[in-house]
Formats: structure tokens, C-alpha cells, sequence
């Protein structure tokens, strides 16, 4: 069985390969280890490799982790679909959020953001697909909701997060990242600042760091298959 370390060590080397071929520098993409579904040593032993930052999707999973690992000063990042009533939960326990697609959510995330801590950086989650059962504001709506966002004293917008529909087409994924990237250009253009393009998994990271990703979200190519969905 491959180590963890080893299958790190690979998804780090298909990322500085990908980035080479598509003109970029390995340090623009950095990675996002998501260990939602594994326990609190295997993201030990990752982070025994010199992965820091990590993402779940569940609230109480990842609260638990992070408690858990506080003495590692690792960086929580919470990609899952977010309700009202956990939001205090994840202003408290997480660096970033990259699912928001909502702005009531976002008000609460700011108001309930601890002062002691520095603003939540967060990203839009856009629904590229246009898929009516995925999370993530239709691009057309992206814009103001992002200006409200960005309003809010306690959170750093940091840019735009997808999940397209998946696809082993290579000229396909990168389609849904391209319009990622363009509608991001577009609202910078509009005057808006950020940094992040939250875009490619294990399937579809060479596609996204093509197209501009600066954070690429990995499970399985780190961690294996998870056993349920
Ligand atoms: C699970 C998950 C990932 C990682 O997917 P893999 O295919 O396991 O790499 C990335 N982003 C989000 C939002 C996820 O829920």
C-alpha cells in the first residue's frame, strides 16, 4: 500500500507538472487536502508530510478534528453546504469558507466571526453547470452577491470556489473552470479585489490548474477512496 506521504508527494507532483505545462508556477496552485471522512491520524500523517491545510464538509466532523489537532496549528477550511444553525460553529473553528452561496449565511458567518481571530476568508461557490440539484449562486447573480460579501467587516472575500458537473473529458472539465476564471475576470473588472480560484479535485486538477486555479481541493488522491459517499 502506497503511504499517505507517497500519494501527498504524487498529487504535489501532478500539480507542479500541470502547472509547467500550462505556463504557470508550481507555487501559484496551492493545495487544499480535504480529509473529510478520515480520522484525526490520518491527517497526522499528512501533515507529518508538511500539509497544513485541510477540508472538511461536515461541521461537527471537522470542529472535532480541528479540536483534536489544535496543538499542529493546521488551517481548517469548511467546503460543505452550510446551514444557519452551524454557522457559529465554523466562524470559531475554520480559516476559510469556500461553499457560500448565500447572504443571510454570510452576515451570520461576520457577525459571529470572534475578534480575536482575523476576518473569515471565504470564497462564492458558483454553480457553472448550471445543475439544479448543486449548491452555488448562478453566475449571473455572482456579482452582487459578491459585493455584499465583500461589505461585511468580518470576512475576506477570497475569490470564486466550483464543483462542475464531472466529466472525464479533459476539453470538458476545463470548459467549467474556463467560465469560472472569465466570470471572475469579469467581476474584477467591476471593481471587485480577490485572489483565490477554489476549482479542481482529484479527477480534474490538471484541467483546473490549465484554466487558472490557485487552490486545488484533493481527497482521494491523498487519502484513497472513501468507503461512503
Ligand atoms: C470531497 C470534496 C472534494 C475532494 O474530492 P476528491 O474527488 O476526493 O478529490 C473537493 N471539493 C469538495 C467541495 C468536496 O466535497
Amino acid at each position: 500500500m502506497t503511504t499517505l506521504p507517497a500519494k501527498l508527494q504524487a498529487v504535489l507532483a501532478r500539480i507542479a507538472a500541470a502547472a509547467r505545462q500550462f505556463g504557470r508556477q508550481p507555487e501559484e496552485v496551492r493545495l487544499l487536502a480535504v480529509s473529510k471522512m478520515r480520522s484525526a491520524d490520518c491527517v497526522r500523517a499528512v501533515a507529518a508530510a508538511g500539509q497544513l491545510s485541510f477540508g472538511e464538509n461536515h461541521v461537527q466532523e471537522g470542529v472535532a478534528k480541528a479540536r483534536e489537532l489544535a496543538p499542529l496549528a493546521l488551517d481548517w477550511h469548511f467546503i460543505g453546504s452550510l446551514q444557519a444553525n452551524k454557522t457559529r460553529l465554523v466562524a470559531e473553528n475554520f480559516a476559510w469558507v469556500h461553499s457560500l452561496d448565500r447572504l443571510p449565511i454570510a452576515e451570520r458567518l461576520s457577525a459571529q466571526r470572534p475578534p480575536s481571530l482575523p476576518p473569515l476568508s471565504v470564497c462564492l461557490q458558483v454553480n457553472v453547470s448550471g445543475e439544479a440539484s448543486k449548491s452555488g449562486v448562478a453566475p449571473a447573480a455572482a456579482l452582487p452577491l459578491a459585493q455584499a460579501i465583500a461589505a461585511l467587516p468580518r470576512l475576506r472575500l477570497r475569490g470564486l470556489m466550483t464543483i462542475p458537473r464531472p466529466s472525464t473529458e479533459f476539453l470538458e472539465q476545463r470548459h467549467a473552470f474556463r467560465e469560472l476564471r472569465e466570470l471572475a475576470e469579469q467581476m474584477q473588472a467591476a471593481g471587485l479585489q480577490f485572489d483565490t480560484l477554489s476549482m479542481g479535485m482529484s479527477d480534474d486538477l490538471e484541467a483546473a490548474v490549465a484554466e487558472g486555479a490557485t487552490l486545488v481541493r484533493i481527497g482521494t488522491a491523498i487519502f484513497g477512496e472513501r468507503t461512503t459517499a
